[in-house]
């Protein structure tokens, strides 16, 4: 697609970095205020508080161009903390399976970042082989309400939401895939137990949900009973396309080229060093390479297509990406970046480098994992038939 920006979308881009620069966030000042303040006045922009949803919820309607543009200049200013799990992920389920009482009761607070949601699909014995989930709902005799039980893992700030949108089962006849229920669960209440668990990088952000007898109003299902896996795997490739963090990386290999600038190497800095020079090259060609598949993703999105097995490739070539980042940095940090969680020496940069090396080795893990990505890529997209094993 053509990429060159015309004289509309040089202005875009020129009121763009205007709201960015004159919003951005002041030394001293309240962030959370701030940060509510910042999503009400890009929502009185028309709707660049919620960029990605359509015209008829909000959306502002953009061309794939703004859209790149928007997310070339978020990705260098510095924008309010957000969360996908509502914005990004539930919300375009709620907008095409859920009823309109569902879409008033929960898009508003969703839109102005009033409530935490996460995400319930990961039990321990269903990560890549999801459907194989084990976690109860059952209808009460006067089908008023479900009786949840059961366990979720590996979600993601449990202990700051306030709501869960979970995939529960309704039934054990048919395919694995039949008989799965998408739920929405307050967290607060009693039968929900939420216990954390530290990763590899030394941060609390996943968590065990132990559900006990938890009622969930009818009300609180969303489309049909039976047929949550179609809405999970919809929400997946929104998921895995906003994973992808093309735009992020662009602005992070920029930095590390300047991190690396800054590290002594001989006469000159380990920019000049050829085999790290190599190592930037290969990144830059492979993230551009991705750049224009997201390009393609958005030019699609702008027409009204929902994201398609193509969120596995941004997904698989992504998180990849990101995590030969990570790699980079603790490479030019060298020994310093060792010193993690001891007093900080060395480079500015290299400090908290391996704690974001260790926690990116989970990139290629949620949302799915490479290996799965691979498997729907050469299914759904090169449309490779799975090998006959006798
Ligand atoms: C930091 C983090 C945050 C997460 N946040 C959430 C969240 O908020 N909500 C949520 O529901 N889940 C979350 N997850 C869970 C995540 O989606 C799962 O970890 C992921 O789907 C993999 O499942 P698993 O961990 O059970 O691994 P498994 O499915 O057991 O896989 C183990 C290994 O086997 C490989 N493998 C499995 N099946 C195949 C296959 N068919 N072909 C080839 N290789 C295969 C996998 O690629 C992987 O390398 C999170 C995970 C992490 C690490």
């Amino acid at each position: 697609m053509d990429i060159d920006l015309s004289s509309d979308d040089l202005a875009f881009q020129q009121e763009v970095r205007e709201f960015l620069a004159t919003n951005a966030y002041k030394h001293g000042a309240d962030y959370a205020q701030w940060r509510l303040n910042w999503f009400k006045l890009a929502r009185e922009k028309g709707g660049w508080d919620v960029t990605k949803w359509p015209e008829a919820f909000g959306g502002p309607g953009w061309s794939p161009t703004q859209h790149y543009i928007w997310e070339q200049e978020t990705a260098i200013a510095q924008t309010p903390w957000d969360l996908p799990f509502g914005l990004s992920m539930l919300a375009p389920v709620l907008m095409s399976h859920g009823n309109e009482e569902q879409q008033n009761r929960f898009l508003p607070d969703i839109r102005d970042r009033k409530v935490n949601w996460c995400q319930g699909y990961s039990e321990p014995n269903a990560g890549s082989d999801l459907a194989n989930l084990k976690t109860k709902a059952v209808l009460s005799e006067d089908g008023s309400h479900y009786t949840v039980t059961g366990t979720k893992i590996w979600t993601t700030l449990a202990h700051i939401a306030d709501w869960i949108f979970c995939l529960t089962r309704t039934s054990d006849s048919g395919k694995k895939q039949e008989g799965i229920t998408f739920l929405l669960i307050p967290m607060k209440q009693a039968g929900i137990e939420v216990k954390p668990i530290i990763t590899l990088g030394g941060s609390h952000t996943v968590n065990m949900v132990h559900l006990t007898d938890v009622k969930v109003p009818v009300e609180n299902r969303v489309g049909e009973e039976g047929k949550g896996w179609g809405y999970a795997k919809g929400l997946l490739a929104h998921e895995r396309t906003g994973l992808a963090g093309i735009s992020k990386s662009l602005a992070a290999l920029e930095n590390l080229r300047k991190q690396a600038n800054e590290v002594k190497r001989g006469n000159g800095t380990l920019l000049d060093d050829p085999s790290y020079r190599a190592k930037l090259a290969e990144l830059e060609i492979d993230l551009l390479a991705t750049e224009f598949t997201e390009l393609r993703s958005l030019a699609s999105a702008a027409n009204g297509a929902e994201p398609g097995p193509e969120s596995s490739i941004l997904k698989l070539k992504g998180t990849e990406i990101q995590q030969r980042i990570q790699k980079l940095t603790v490479e030019a940090g060298g020994i310093y970046s060792a010193a993690w969680g001891a007093m900080p020496v060395g480079h500015m940069f290299a400090r908290g480098g391996m704690s974001g090396y260790l926690s990116s080795r989970a990139y290629t893990i949620y949302g799915g994992a490479s290996e799965v990505q691979r498997d729907v890529i050469a299914k759904n997209v090169l449309g490779i038939k799975r090998s006959q094993t006798k």
